[in-house]
């Protein structure tokens, strides 16, 4: 490894001795970068990697809300801005009992790269709160948000910082942030993306994340001369990645073996159905349930406590959340030749589970370029929002279908050695490489 990387690693380690996610995901890219690093020295200068890895702000804010018993309820709020090089900050907003800065660090130091795969001009960031919105009324929602609206408005503009959602947070949720925003500064903006059609929204938003991940997979198929027709495909997570990924398997006729949630796994031998979908989300987006409820459903396998990589199948795609793939679960899968892992959350894998995939030559795609496409048609949304202008589903679907390719391209050409492709090298390098040449451009900043 370069001697300036393994020094940079060193005091990342030091300075966030807490974070073990953050550091999960800077060593990760730090270390596949390493050698083009070593062959092209002006990263080597001004302290760029130091820069690269240190948010550019950091905002934590206190939420107070009133619940329904009246009682006072308090939760952190956070806005982390990693990198604005190539545009305004830009990236989800979390909501879930497990948010930390470690988090939400990995995730903004992530964002900066995939955003710069898309070829929009998006910089880097990610919020969030330790809220949890499972099981609250929509008051307690509108109430929670609006107070994290209070602080959040401070640091967010339509050139500034755009956030969107991501777990815990919907079209509901960012509808709640849109309106209390507008509010407070008086003003109709595209300072958010994932907006409901009424107000701003752009089609194939809600879609785009599951959509664009069927869509990589297509062309990591293409690539290989293979088809997608009659792949056996696991699915974890039962949010909106995990659901659009299965419409658009279903669609180009994948058989779609599973959901899941963090209690469970549905098991489908022949693949789910369109209509079973329809039940499913149903289940999640309208009557925010748990997939328990499907427990006697015919036809379904219900695997209480287990997530669906004991289940034999051609690829898998985890779309619920980090580290969800353990080097146990990754052995599994290897052994039942599973043949490419497609990730449609953030950083769903550990890295010791990678190495597994590695040594085993499976077909890896990370999250940064695979789940590209909900980012990707946020960019389209601001675009839209400041033409005062709305396209139809099938202009930004065919711009979405363009920008997956590309992103495909770009890793191809930037991670090909031999006659393999190396996903992760090939996303790190053509990630780094636009957000680092910015950076040089731009001065010591
Ligand atoms: P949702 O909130 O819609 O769904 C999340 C799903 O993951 C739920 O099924 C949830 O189950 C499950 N899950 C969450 N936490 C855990 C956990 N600790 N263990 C097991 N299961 C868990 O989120 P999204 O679908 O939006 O996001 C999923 C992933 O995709 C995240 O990694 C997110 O960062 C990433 N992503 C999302 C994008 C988007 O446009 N929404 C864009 C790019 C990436 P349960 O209900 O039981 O918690």
């Amino acid at each position: 490894m370069n001697k300036y990387i393994t020094e940079v690693l060193d005091k990342v380690r030091l300075d966030n001795p807490n974070e073990p996610e953050f550091i999960q995901a800077v060593e990760e890219v730090l270390t596949s970068i390493s050698e083009f690093v070593s062959e092209n020295p002006q990263y080597l200068e001004n302290g760029l990697l130091e820069r690269l890895v240190e948010p550019e702000k950091v905002f934590m804010f206190r939420v107070p809300w009133i619940d329904r018993n009246g009682k006072v309820q308090v939760h952190k709020g956070y806005r982390v801005q990693f990198n604005s090089a190539i545009g305004p900050y830009k990236g989800g907003l979390r909501f879930h009992p497990s948010v930390n800065l470690s988090i939400l660090k990995f995730l903004g130091f992530e964002q900066t790269f995939k955003n710069a795969l898309t070829g929009l001009n998006l910089g880097g960031g990610k919020g969030g709160s330790n809220f949890d919105p499972s099981g609250k009324t929509d008051e307690e929602i509108m109430r929670f948000v609006q107070s994290f609206a209070i602080e959040l408005s401070k640091h967010i503009g339509a050139n500034i910082d755009v956030p969107a959602g991501d777990i815990g947070v919907g079209g509901r949720e960012i509808g709640y942030l849109f309106g209390q925003y507008k509010r407070l500064r008086d003003e109709f903006s595209g300072v958010l993306t994932g907006k409901g059609l009424t107000h701003g929204g752009s089609l194939v938003r809600t879609e785009a994340t599951g959509y664009g991940v069927v869509y990589m997979l297509t062309n990591v198929l293409e690539h290989l001369e293979e088809t997608i027709v009659g792949k056996r495909v696991l699915v974890s997570g039962s949010g909106n990645v995990a659901l659009f990924t299965i419409e658009k398997l279903i669609e180009l006729g994948a058989k779609a073996l599973t959901v899941s949630d963090s209690k469970s796994t549905l098991y489908v031998k022949n693949g789910i159905t369109k209509e079973l979908l329809e039940e499913i989300k149903d289940l999640k987006f309208v009557n925010r349930g748990r997939l328990s409820e499907f427990k006697d459903k015919s036809g379904v396998e219900y695997l209480e406590s287990q997530t669906p990589w004991g289940i034999k199948a051609d690829i898998a795609v985890p779309c619920a959340t980090e580290n969800e793939i353990s080097e146990d679960d990754a052995k599994v899968l290897s052994k039942n030749n599973i043949g490419y892992v497609i990730e449609g959350a953030n950083m769903p894998t550990t890295s010791e589970g990678y190495e597994v995939f590695r040594r085993n030559d499976i077909v890896f795609v990370p999250g940064k370029a695979a789940n590209a496409g909900g980012v990707a048609v946020s960019g389209l949304e601001m675009a839209q929002n400041s033409q005062r202008e709305s396209w139809s589903f099938e202009d930004v679907d065919t711009k979405l279908k363009s920008i997956m390719k590309n992103i495909h391209r770009q890793m191809v050409e930037n991670g090909t050695t031999e006659d393999r492709v190396d996903y992760v090298k090939g996303a790190n390098i053509a990630g780094f490489r636009k957000v680092a040449d910015a950076m040089i451009a731009q001065g010591v900043v």
